[in-house]
């Protein structure tokens, strides 16, 4: 807070009334999201956070703020007191992260906590115990200036409540999000978190936004980040650093959005924010990165959600639509492309007997030198003919490929396009997840990697399970792991620098307790280290395997398991349109 300190008291009716009237206490997560707000209510420069138990027996949050003195502590834990909000007309221009003056009350009412503080000059600290909201005699102690709230036992006296926790791992990740989420909105703090005597975050007072990201987003977001920034005499200003398509995630969690110095959710700004992407992504991926909203108070409305998530702005679909432009603008670095938009084709499969894919003889003798593949056929062109009379398919020639990347196909009287990464890669993955389990190739020489720190708790709450799907895993110390051995198929190892990348979208799975997905992801990865690539010189016959593997699956795919599109149809008429036929 700017200017001098105010001293604690009750709210008038009238703003209690006012006020957005919900639940604010719902996990340990949320607890130490209100307390850190108090620190930096306070003008702390570093907040220290301990967990016990995921939170569940103890959550203790220790600033070196400007402290409560030592009157006022009875104050501060009752409910509608506080030293920030003045009167109903302050709701409208809200400066600090708190206002409502009932954090710790909430707090206290459902967990035995001990608020212990030392005020500006005061020689010691003054401490007060409360249980289940019931406040114990005033005790001294020893303390730096500075507040500590310790949270013991939250929702002893409300078993209900306590029911609907997750498990202490669950918890314990939801408070390390929530920190790393409040650290991108203010990362002059310097944050530590540690849990159960393990340091699981470090992250020290950044000079700027984008020292910030590298410490919470990691090296692999680091290597590809890009900036974004505008600027709007009556709106305000923004800043942000996205990574481009090459990081991406599968939920959308990996977006950070502040507003005011404060973490916020709101749909219709990500939405803004993916639409940037537009097919830069794959339909399936979501962006990751930071945006910081610097927007006039007075048009933002905090007041809505109890937990202060949830915000309300002013104009919202101009705010989307400028949000949109500007990290549009950084992602691409000029003018859009034209937008033209074609559908995926799906590879539905055909009868064993029918399918048939016929190289022609141009690729044969443009692709390869062999005479074997020169004369690759899979079957005559007499039996394409025959499937398509029988109304299965088309038949799908085979005409050449473009820069070692795309093929050109004939498809009845249609043009089709295939990607030779996208449909190889496909192929393989199939494989891979119809062979029930993945085997491993030791490392001869381990490989040193290093985590971001949510990367590292899925490691370390997931360890056995990673082993179990083939990576050789463990700990060094600090953000450093060693790898010793890879997952691997038929000979194809995964890269090593999958497995952070696995260990993010694990984290994003929205269950990562449960091993759902891992599989796939694994599966994904090493098929996409196995497949063909773009620039990889093949011959017709194996464009021919590709192919039929392609027509054989099960799954009709139409996408590589990563999302793009592993073929886009031109159908005659398209053409016809191009060529001025369209009366044709
Ligand atoms: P609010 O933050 O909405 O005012 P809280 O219940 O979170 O309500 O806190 C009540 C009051 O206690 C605050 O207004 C503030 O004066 C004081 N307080 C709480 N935590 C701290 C802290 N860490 N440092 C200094 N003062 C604090
Ligand atoms: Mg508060």
């Amino acid at each position: 807070m700017s200017g001098p300190r105010r001293p604690i008291h009750r709210l008038d009716p009238e703003t209690i009334e006012r006020i957005a009237a919900g639940e604010v206490v719902e996990r340990p997560a949320s607890v130490v999201k209100e307390l850190f707000e108090n620190a930096l209510d306070a003008g702390a420069t570093s907040v220290s956070v301990r967990l016990a138990d995921g939170g569940l027996s103890l959550i203790e949050v220790a600033d070196n703020g400007g402290g409560i003195p030592a009157a006022e502590l009875p104050l501060a834990l009752e409910r509608h007191a506080t030293n920030k909000l003045s009167g109903p007309e302050g709701l409208s221009a809200i400066a600090t992260l708190g206002f409502r003056g009932e954090a710790l009350a909430a707090i206290a009412s459902v967990s035995r906590l001990r608020l212990l503080s030392r005020y500006g000059d005061e020689s010691e600290a003054h401490g007060l115990d409360a249980s289940a909201g019931q406040l114990g005699p005033p005790f001294t102690a020893s303390r730096a200036p500075g507040t500590t709230v310790g949270c013991e036992s939250l929702f002893f006296n409300t078993p209900a409540r306590r029911k609907f926790l997750r498990s202490a791992p669950r918890e314990r990740l939801e408070v390390l999000d929530t920190l790393q989420r409040a650290y991108l909105a203010s990362s002059a703090v310097a944050v530590d978190l540690s849990a159960d005597g393990v340091e699981l975050l470090r992250l020290p007072a950044s000079r700027d936004l984008a020292e910030a990201c590298a410490h919470v987003l990691g090296p692999e977001f680091d290597a590809v980040k890009f900036e974004v920034r505008a600027e709007d005499g009556a709106r305000g200003s923004l800043e942000g650093w996205f990574a481009g398509p090459a990081v991406s995630r599968s939920s959308g969690r990996g977006v950070y959005l502040c507003v005011n110095g404060r973490p916020v959710s709101s749909r219709p700004l990500a939405q803004a924010i993916r639409a940037a992407f537009g097919d830069r992504l794959p339909r399936t991926r979501q962006p990751v990165g930071v945006l910081h909203l610097h927007l006039d108070p007075t048009r933002v409305d905090v007041n809505v959600h109890p937990s202060k998530r949830e915000v309300r702005f002013e104009r919202e679909p101009e705010l989307a639509e400028w949000i949109r432009r500007a990290v549009r603008s950084g992602l691409v670095g000029g003018p859009e492309p034209a937008h033209d938009t074609v559908e995926p084709e799906r590879f539905a499969p055909v009868p064993r007997t029918l399918g048939s894919f016929t190289p022609s003889s141009t690729t044969a003798r443009h692709r390869s030198s062999a005479p074997a593949a020169r004369q690759a056929r899979l079957d005559s062109p007499r039996a394409n003919r025959s499937v398509a009379a029988e109304g299965t398919r088309p038949a799908l020639t085979l005409l050449g490929s473009v820069d070692r990347l795309y093929w050109v196909a004939e498809s009845g009287a249609d043009l089709l396009l295939l990607d030779q990464h996208a449909a190889s890669e496909r192929v393989w993955y199939e494989a891979l997840l119809a062979h029930s389990r993945l085997g491993q190739q030791r490392l001869v020489q381990p490989v040193r990697v290093r985590l971001a720190p949510r990367e590292a708790e899925v490691a370390r709450e997931r360890l056995e399970y990673l082993r179990s799907v083939g990576f050789e895993v463990e700990p060094m110390g600090g953000a450093e792991w060693w790898l010793r051995g890879l997952p691997s198929f038929r000979g194809r190892t995964a890269p090593a620098e999958e497995f952070p990348r696995l260990l993010a979208e694990l984290a994003d799975g929205g269950r990562p307790s449960v091993p759902d997905g891992l599989v796939e992801r694994t599966a994904a990865s090493v098929a996409c280290h196995a497949a063909v690539r773009a620039g990889d010189r093949i011959d017709a016959e194996e464009m021919g395997r590709i192919l039929a593997g392609l027509y054989a699956l099960p799954s009709a795919p139409t996408s590589c398991p990563h999302g793009r599109p592993i073929a886009v149809r031109l159908p005659r008429g398209r053409l016809d349109r191009w060529f001025g036929r369209s009366s044709v």
